[in-house]
């Protein structure tokens, strides 16, 4: 390998995420307010050429894994060429899509077709009711669908992500740990992390991974450790259940350690941690024709530059004004 994105820390990043979009077709609480954001002109974000040039370059730092996200993924049009064009360029492995499954199954064969290998649907609560109350839209009985097609078409991958909260849908962990008795997903509960203008995640319902776990174990107490991803710190399967349950230390951060992950916002902004406000302008730089190798000096340059952790990320970003409030601007 030649090039490779390094930082002081000795941590090494091949794992690009990629926000396609900022708009969503939900409007989670935690995520953002009944009337969106304020939504940037398409010309503002990145091109489906540009994305893909930015592909191109951070395979060749020895980037393998790519993840599309949003907002809404799925409300990009251009989102098959994408992965397409993703999966065509030399040295990409790992493809993976994360959304809110609402229009996944009209674009499920041609997903496949194109070459992604893994879904990660969110989905906080399979109960309608419930998911009217947390996206403000309809639409659970779909998600589910949606989950179930994804492991009939045999995608090598599938994840449920569901934030985990006390007093909304902690009495459904049981439900949603029997969902990996028939089905191969990886259920993951994820800690609410503090990225709303509205702040929800100060309203009490934040659960933390240790009760999580712990509830976890009461729902199931035969449950053993298993193996699993670098951010499922608690990785669990139920003996003889199809799927794994894993809990995500989303806002304890114990992983930060082991991060191997840069993000792209739509609007073309390189991020060193979820948690940073730091941007580093990629746009700009595909605008005026930078070369390739200008290109891979400003990822380099980005990733080289980052703090130690998510805690001394969000201190530098709460000291210089927060400057993006909602998780669909940065892509989760
Ligand atoms: N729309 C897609 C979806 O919901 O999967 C992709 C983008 S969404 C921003 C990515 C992930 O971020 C979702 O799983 C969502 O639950 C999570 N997320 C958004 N705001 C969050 C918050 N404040 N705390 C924890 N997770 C959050
Ligand atoms: Fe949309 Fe995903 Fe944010 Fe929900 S979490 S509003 S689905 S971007």
């Amino acid at each position: 390998m030649s090039r490779q994105i390094t930082d002081r820390f000795g941590r090494t990043f091949d794992y690009l995420r990629i926000a396609v979009t900022e708009r969503c077709n939900l409007r989670c609480v935690y995520c953002m307010p009944e009337e969106g954001v304020a939504f940037q002109d398409a010309s503002q974000l990145l091109s489906a050429d540009e994305i893909l040039r930015v592909v191109h370059v951070a395979a060749g730092l020895g980037v393998t894994k790519f993840r599309y996200t949003g907002g809404e993924p799925l409300v990009r049009k251009e989102l098959l060429p994408i992965i397409a064009g993703t999966r065509a360029t030399p040295g990409v492995q790992n493809i993976h899509l994360t959304t809110n499954g609402i229009l996944f199954s009209e674009a499920a064969d041609a997903l496949r077709d194109a070459g992604l290998d893994g879904v990660n649907f969110s989905l906080d609560s399979m109960r309608p009711e419930r998911f009217l109350q947390m996206t403000r839209r309809t639409g659970a009985d779909k998600v589910l669908a949606s989950i179930r097609q994804a492991v009939a078409l045999g995608f090598p991958s599938v994840k449920v992500n569901l934030v985990a909260m006390r007093g909304f849908n902690d009495d459904e962990i049981p439900d949603f740990a029997a969902l990996t008795r028939e089905l191969p997903i990886t259920v993951r509960f994820i800690e609410l992390m503090p990225f709303d203008e509205q702040q929800v995640w100060k309203r009490g319902n934040f659960l933390g991974v240790d009760r999580i776990v712990a509830a976890l174990r009461t729902a199931e107490p035969t449950i053993e450790p298993s193996a699993g991803s670098s951010t499922e710190e608690h990785v669990f399967q139920v003996p003889g259940h199809a799927g794994k349950l894993a809990v995500i230390p989303a806002f304890t951060r114990s992983l930060c350690g082991s991060c191997d992950r840069v993000r792209l916002t739509a609007d073309g902004q390189i991020r060193n941690c979820l948690y940073s406000d730091r941007e580093f302008d990629l746009r700009a730089a595909l605008r005026r024709d930078a070369s390739d190798d200008e290109l891979a000096d400003i990822l380099c340059n980005a990733m080289a530059q980052k703090l130690v952790d998510g805690w001394a990320a969000q201190r530098e970003a709460e000291s210089a004004g927060r400057q993006r409030t909602s998780m669909t601007q940065i892509g989760g």
